[in-house]
């Protein structure tokens, strides 16, 4: 029905995430109307967005190249409380609860043995490390994992490797229901949650 340059990328956009071939279309067109200079400028951004985006060498949060990521850089955090979250992703509604200032270790997935995802595979060996190497700054490490099997075997996991460390762990509260994605859980019920953690 389109011109083939039309329905490529269509097709391409509805590869996306939450993007059906519908709304492919309407972005489509819709970039159609802008001015070329607008589309270069995108697609330069997503041409170069796998090289100029690294993981935080100390929390494993996205970052640019050669950087600790903005949360590590900043001196106002407070070092005595890390936040233990599956994905980059999850640390932006943490943060926008305004509940915890301290820092955060990112695992970059859940202990999922049959998807293949051993511990092996996490960035948990580093966060032993980490919590080793800063025993005396660290007084609390928080498991802001989804409520799901996978996020209960993976906090279970690391609280036994944790336990020679004599660091006290704390979880989200569960108001939050079992299964329920972080990343898509409201600011008020994470906010509770991060506040009444036991
Ligand atoms: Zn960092």
């Amino acid at each position: 029905m389109f011109p083939d340059s039309i329905q490529n990328l269509i097709n391409n956009l509805s590869k996306l995430p939450d993007i059906g071939p519908r709304a492919a279309t309407r972005l489509v067109f819709h970039l159609l109307n802008q001015k070329q200079k607008e589309l270069t400028e995108l697609s330069s951004l997503i041409k170069s967005l796998k090289s100029e985006i690294e993981l935080c060498g100390q929390c494993f949060n996205l970052t640019s190249k050669d950087q600790l990521c903005s949360v590590c850089q900043d001196k106002k955090r407070d070092p005595s409380k890390i936040c233990i979250v599956e994905t980059p992703l999850n640390i932006l509604p943490i943060e926008k609860t305004k509940q915890f200032n301290g820092l955060y270790h990112v695992l970059g997935g859940l202990i999922f043995p049959s998807n293949g995802i051993g511990p092996e595979k996490l960035k948990i060996n580093q966060l032993i490390t980490r919590c080793k190497n800063n025993q005396s700054k660290i007084t609390e490490l928080i498991f802001a994992l989804s409520p799901s099997t996978e996020g209960d075997t993976t906090t279970l996991y690391i609280e036994r490797l944790l336990k020679p460390l004599k660091i006290k762990t704390s979880r989200l509260a569960r108001g939050l229901s079992m299964g329920s994605d972080l990343e898509y859980i409201d600011e008020h019920t994470l906010s509770s949650a991060l506040r009444e953690r036991k």
